[in-house]
């Protein structure tokens, strides 16, 4: 850090003893840095709480690289913009769809997903399903491993990158995936669990085997609390 400013304008007469110079001070660069509008939120969990299904190495990459470019990104584009002061979900729905726009809402929409992601996993994820969820997952799949193999299917069906969701689509559960960095909001289904099935969610761990990753999710990882509370 540079030292603590001095009460004194610049052109003040320096103290005595004080050495002349033959240049003015240095200036700092007048780079500005956009302003930090949206931050990148802490990792609910320790990076290496999820393994062995995600590995330090993959949350290092993943949390730390993809989803801190899409927040530092976001926030160069909307600077000094009539986007500058807008929510993550407000610029999503201002700029779903527009071709033009396409920049900052897949900035956006990729910031938000990406937190709302790490809530939906959980080390001891997979386990207690409240009962309010239970009930839901009755009604619309049957049984719990019905809507996991739901999830999976969807997971493989996605041809390259993109996310599976589970959603409140007018008070009933259901499936769906989106394609990069689409997410539900803009089609008002209430997004209630994802998961990432980018390459980057799980190449280092487990290469192409998406499936394998997938169902591992399911079945240690996924927050099952968190999709009852977002269903409120
Ligand atoms: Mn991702």
């Amino acid at each position: 850090m540079s030292s603590t400013p001095r009460a004194s304008t610049p052109n003040s007469t320096p103290p005595a003893g004080t050495p002349a110079r033959t240049a003015p001070p240095a200036t700092p660069a007048i780079k500005r840095e956009a302003r930090a509008v949206h931050v990148l939120p802490p990792l609910p969990y320790a990076s290496d709480a999820l393994e062995p299904v995600i590995s330090a190495r993959t949350i290092s990459f993943h949390y730390g690289k993809h989803h801190k470019d899409y927040v530092d990104k976001l926030n160069h584009l909307i600077d000094s913009t009539p986007f500058a002061d807008l929510s993550l979900e407000a610029l999503i729905l201002r700029t779903a769809g527009k071709p033009e726009h396409a920049a900052i809402f897949n900035n956006a929409a990729q910031a938000w997903n990406h937190t709302f992601y790490w809530q939906s996993l959980s080390p001891t994820g997979g386990r207690h399903v409240p009962p309010k969820l239970q009930d839901a997952i009755r009604r619309a799949f049957g049984d719990l491993e019905a809507l996991k193999a739901e999830m999976a299917k969807a997971a493989l069906d996605q041809f390259g990158s993109g996310w599976v969701w589970l959603v409140l689509n007018e008070n009933e559960l259901k499936v769906t995936r989106t394609g990069n960095g689409d997410d539900p909001l803009p089609t008002h289904q209430k997004p209630l669990l994802a998961i990432d099935v980018w390459e980057h969610a799980y190449y280092l761990d487990v290469q192409n085997r998406r499936g394998d990753h997938v169902h591992a999710v399911l079945d240690k990882l996924m927050n099952w609390e968190f999709a009852a509370q977002n269903m409120t």
